[in-house]
């Protein structure tokens, strides 16, 4: 059994049938990519695995447990964490203030603003967050104020926001898009460190096929709202359902 489970969901929007019948196991440990065209149904299908949809119908479990009718913060406490398509920070505030908010929020299961004042000078937060931003290669701009990133250094903010809670699974909503290639690789890379250096399942949306073939090891193909094939990136390259589905779309 994988960490997710997810088995015969369904979500309507009216008259739109925006998931039909969708199964997808992510192993534990794993980088799984789901990939389709626009209006697939990928951001539907995330959005029920976050409590941010509930689905009409069939189950989503993470490590055994049901996720469905739990808040977003409670399935974020179960260890699943979801990088958004445009980061998610605090402009204003600093690098390392914007890092050490999510642990204040992870330890007292409250989010604050005004938790960056009160947890001055708690050196376990502290320390946490510095450990994080030496993750993702962020340490010498701790200081800087995050409006002021480039929007690479915002994902890898953003990135560090989720790790420090510690997720056993991080869902990634197309994580380089709209940047330009250097920037993608970047990503990339940094994806590639964060999974050598801990057990994390990784399950990401993704358009771009440079960004999915570099880390996919398993690769749904959604197509309408239903999984139309689910192989290894090898066996997905070139498969007639996957030209068929991506017919007169651009990547
Ligand atoms: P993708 O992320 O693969 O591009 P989405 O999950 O965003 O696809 O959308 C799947 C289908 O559901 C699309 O036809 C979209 O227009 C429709 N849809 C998504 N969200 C809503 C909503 N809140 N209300 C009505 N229709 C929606
Ligand atoms: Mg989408």
């Amino acid at each position: 059994m994988g960490i997710l489970e997810v088995k015969n969901v369904g979500k309507r929007f009216g008259g739109l049938q925006a998931l039909g019948n969708v199964n997808l196991s992510v192993a534990e440990n794993s980088v799984h990519a789901i990939i389709g065209p626009n209006g697939a149904g990928k951001s539907t299908l995330l959005n029920c695995l976050v409590g941010k949809l509930i689905p009409d119908s069939g189950s989503v479990t993470f490590q055994g447990e049901s996720v469905l009718g739990r808040k977003p913060h409670e399935i974020n406490q179960m260890g699943i964490s979801r990088v958004f398509q445009t980061p998610e920070i605090f402009s204003d505030l600093s690098v390392f203030e914007n890092v050490m908010i999510p642990c204040f929020a992870k330890r007292d299961g409250a989010f604050a603003m005004n938790a960056v004042t009160s947890v001055r000078g708690q050196s376990d937060i502290r320390q946490q967050a510095e450990e994080i931003l030496a993750d993702v290669n962020m340490l010498d701009k701790r200081h800087m104020i995050a409006a002021s990133l480039s929007r690479g250094d915002k994902r890898r903010l953003e990135m560090a926001m989720c790790l420090v809670q510690q997720p056993r699974l991080l869902l990634l909503d197309e994580p380089t898009a709209g940047m330009a290639r250097a920037d993608t690789n970047n990503t990339i890379e940094l994806l590639k460190e964060i999974k050598a250096k801990r057990d994390i399942t990784m399950a990401i949306i993704e358009h771009d096929m440079h960004v999915v073939f570099s880390l996919a090891e398993r690769i749904t193909v959604l197509a309408q709202g239903t999984p139309l094939v689910e192989d290894t990136p090898d066996n997905i390259k070139g498969h007639p359902k996957v030209q068929e589905a991506y017919l007169g779309q651009a990547h």
